[in-house]
């Protein structure tokens, strides 16, 4: 397993194509803006080479006979898929943020499962290529951006259908040795700090979309490949000279972007799906459902770290005690809580494979996620109430530091008796950047549209929900005799 130290330089090494503002970037890893985003990322190293963490950050892998990063393992059964949940929460809490490499876990689980099942059915040899690529994986400690949403176009038309074929990634050539690919993923958590792309598609495909069911691995500095980082808000604030206060959060963050597929080639064993679409509606479906777990585990993290601001913040504004903040404290910690559960559960009923690896409840997982496109925008709701409007009017670092409006800023912005004024600007600060910031991407906007938007998983929902199974419970115990209904539907009995 690589240290933290080691992973920063293994990145440093690569050519990677990153444009920000309009203008390639020349270090990537330096960056200001980016570089909170992979300070997440190096966590997930870090925290693995620490004792007291191993049993949850790292696993035993059965594929390469060794210990590896958690976040490079195959779920071996409902403990595994229990620890990464408390993983992921643990993550969060030393965070605050999004720590991007949950995708590139998701999608290894999703993919080793699905190749199988369709060499199973159609012949092909997908399962071996990904094994090895897997070994590959988890002997190099890599991150790996799993991805799977592409830019989608018109959203009433299929991919084949699109004005423009590039708003799915596509084959445009086979060849002996590979294919070519062209078209983009949006959104692409942790692209940048990512040593490699795992491409998956991003919906069911029929016959006629053949050429965008395709599934592949590429490094991320492979010919052809660029990245657009995805801008946050208050971003600039971390390009400010003395504003380590604003920020909030100076040391972590995520990112987004839009990565871009300019006639790339893909060698023959690093593809995992070529235009076989009967599993494209598969690999997504798993993907999504790995993914959907995920958050009843990082968000509840990040949770934990804005309801101990919250409460921090009812410290410095003097008001503890009031029985109105702890009930709001209370709900916030229901409510986090209410997402854990969810992701425990979904983990704890998962399933084993045909392919030898777990798999959360589907059903669970969609609920899951179901409830964080809701309770983490009333949890940041409720921060705001109990930290007050001054989150969002409070002067500068700047300011406070300034001789001549320093001491107007420590006298009015002073709160409880005892407390430093510069103490509660920065737990202000953070609410701020947890809900309104660089940070409310992961938060908030994410919890709603990440690993798909509210409706995906309420199609899921009625898909798993097996509603006609629960009509006959009802029909039992209300004693229906069915031969006497006579529906407008069912034709009458002759
Ligand atoms: Fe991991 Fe959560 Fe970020 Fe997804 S949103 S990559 S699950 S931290
Ligand atoms: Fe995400």
């Amino acid at each position: 397993m690589m240290t933290a130290e080691e992973y920063i330089k293994s990145l440093q090494k690569m050519d990677l194509k990153v444009y920000l503002f309009g203008e390639r970037v020349k270090d990537p890893v330096n960056h200001p803006i980016i570089r909170p985003s992979l300070n997440s990322v190096a966590m997930t190293y870090e925290l693995a080479q620490k004792k007291e963490y191993e049993d949850l950050m790292t696993a035993y892998s059965p594929l390469i006979g060794e210990k590896v990063n958690r976040f490079c393992h195959l779920h071996q059964n409902t403990e595994d898929l229990i620890k990464k949940v408390k993983m992921q929460r643990l993550m969060g809490q030393k965070t605050a943020a999004c720590f991007q490499r949950c995708v590139g876990m998701d999608a290894f689980n999703a993919i080793f499962s699905t190749t199988y099942e369709m060499d199973k059915a159609l012949g092909t040899e997908y399962h071996k290529r990904f094994t090895e690529y897997m070994k590959f994986v988890q002997k190099n400690d890599l991150t790996v951006d799993g991805a799977m949403t592409d830019p989608k176009g018109d959203r009433g038309l299929a991919p084949s259908q699109q004005e423009d074929p590039d708003l799915f990634v596509h084959i445009t050539e086979v060849r002996p040795d590979g294919i070519v690919v062209r078209g983009a993923k949006a959104h692409q958590t942790g692209a940048i700090n990512s040593h490699e792309h795992l491409i998956m598609p991003t919906i069911a495909m029929r016959e006629e979309d053949k050429d965008y069911a395709v599934s592949f691995a590429i490094p991320s500095d492979a010919k052809g490949v660029f990245m657009i980082y995805g801008r946050q808000s208050c971003d600039t604030r971390k390009m400010e000279p003395d504003a380590e206060i604003d920020l909030g959060n100076s040391q972590f963050g995520g990112h987004e972007a839009l990565v871009v597929f300019d006639d790339v080639f893909v060698p023959n064993e690093r593809i995992f799906m070529c235009k076989e679409y009967q599993f494209a509606g598969m690999m997504v479906e798993r993907f999504a459902g790995y993914h959907r777990q995920s958050y009843g585990g990082c968000k509840v993290g990040v949770g934990d770290v804005l309801i101990g601001a919250a409460a921090l913040a009812a410290d410095y504004n003097g008001v503890p005690k009031a029985s109105h903040i702890k009930d709001k404290l209370i709900e916030m910690i229901h409510l986090n809580e209410t997402l854990y559960a969810c992701g425990i559960a979904c983990s704890a009923e998962g399933v084993k494979m045909p392919a030898g690896n777990y798999q959360i409840d589907l059903l669970l997982a969609n609920v899951c996620k179901q409830n964080v496109t809701r309770y983490p925008y009333e949890i940041a709701r409720l921060a705001e109430d109990i930290a007050g409007g001054l989150m969002v009017t409070m002067p500068s670092q700047q300011d406070l530091r300034s001789k001549e409006t320093g001491p107007y800023v420590e006298k009015y912005f002073k709160g409880a008796t005892g407390a430093a004024t510069e103490n509660r600007m920065r737990v202000l600060r953070l609410i701020e950047n947890m809900t309104l910031g660089t940070a409310a991407v992961g938060y908030r906007t994410e919890s709603l549209h990440g690993a798909g938007s509210p409706q995906a998983q309420r199609i899921m929902i009625a898909r798993q929900g097996n509603l006609e199974a629960k009509k006959e419970l009802a029909r039992k115990i209300a004693k229906i005799d069915v031969s006497k209904d006579n529906w407008p539907a069912k034709p009458a009995k002759k």
